[in-house]
């Protein structure tokens, strides 16, 4: 049996708020409570969305709730011969190709249930005169891929109907998330992946590029993402509040009831030392609601 390594990787595009937190504390405690190790990976590879000193802001904000990480923090800005290389493995074996087209030549294409366009497969069988290589797209065939996620049960998606040739090295020439993560993954050895249900649709591509790179698939388990009001995932875009790092017990202890476990009352009121003392002892995954989102007003 391997040991447990789970991990973290926020993406610094704003401080930590608290749905990143939920995403954070819930892979701690799964990763403690098997007495296994917790890793930080930092996502910052999308440099255009990125905000100066964000990385910097969330370590502080993660050591401020006393959610220590083993080992060094792996930057995935530093780590581009890697996916370099993972890229060029798939290009040897001819499962992936140029593609010339602009954002705009495909702006009609079908919409994923995420809303994200599926390439309808133009430069597939090579560039068109005139066209000039762009990206480069993983050729996803017919693909259905299967996994059980430990909240969310049996997951069945066929990839061109979801997501199409998806994009593994961008126009703007930096490697995209899908393809960073597996070969982050597996370079840190992560047996699990404990991360919000926003990512759920991304999974299956993760698995088919790990089968491409004959890497091992982790288990998976997808946490409810937190939602605004109105539905929108809490994040930089939908100004959701950081996390207070001089006061982090109320939003802790708001994290456990939104993870479906009973803290009592007074919880909002103990220092870091009980909360965790608390958390620790106390700690079911059992207990987490399997959703796919959960609206933050009405969990508190
Ligand atoms: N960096 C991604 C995010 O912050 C998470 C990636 C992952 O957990 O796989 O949404």
């Amino acid at each position: 049996m391997n040991q447990y390594r789970g991990r973290f990787a926020p993406s610094p595009t704003g401080p930590l708020h608290f749905g990143s937190l939920v995403a954070a504390v819930g892979s701690f405690l799964e990763a403690r409570s098997h007495g296994g190790q917790w890793l930080l990976r930092m996502e910052d590879l999308d440099t255009p969305r990125e905000q100066p000193d964000a990385a910097d802001t969330i370590l502080r904000t993660l050591e401020a709730c006393g959610l220590r990480w083993d080992g060094k923090v792996v930057y995935q800005s530093q780590r581009s011969d890697a996916y370099g290389a993972a890229l060029a493995r798939l290009q040897a074996h001819g499962l992936t190709y140029p593609c010339g087209c602009s954002r705009r030549e495909i702006a009609d294409s079908i919409l994923a249930p995420d809303g994200a366009l599926i390439y309808p497969g133009t430069c597939r069988n090579g560039l068109a005169t005139g066209k000039t290589p762009r990206a480069a797209r993983v050729r996803v065939g017919d693909t259905v891929i299967k996994f059980d996620d430990a909240l969310q049960g049996r997951i069945c998606q066929d990839l061109a109907a979801a997501a199409g040739d998806f994009v593994l090295l961008r126009a703007d020439g930096l490697y995209a998330y899908q393809l960073a993560v597996v070969v982050d993954d597996a370079e840190q050895g992560i047996t699990d992946v404990v991360r919000g249900a926003d990512l759920l649709d991304s999974t299956p591509r993760q698995i088919y590029l790990q089968r491409l790179l004959g890497l091992p698939t982790p288990r998976y388990l997808h946490l409810p993402a937190a939602v605004n009001a109105a539905g929108e995932k809490l994040s930089k875009q939908t100004r959701a509040a950081p996390v207070d790092g001089r006061d982090p017990v109320p939003a802790l202890a708001q994290v456990m009831r939104f993870l479906g476990q009973t803290p009592p009352p007074q919880l909002q009121r103990a220092t870091l030392a009980e909360f965790w003392d608390w958390a620790y002892a106390n700690w079911n995954s059992e207990r987490i609601p399997q959703r796919h989102s959960l609206p933050l007003t009405c969990s508190l």
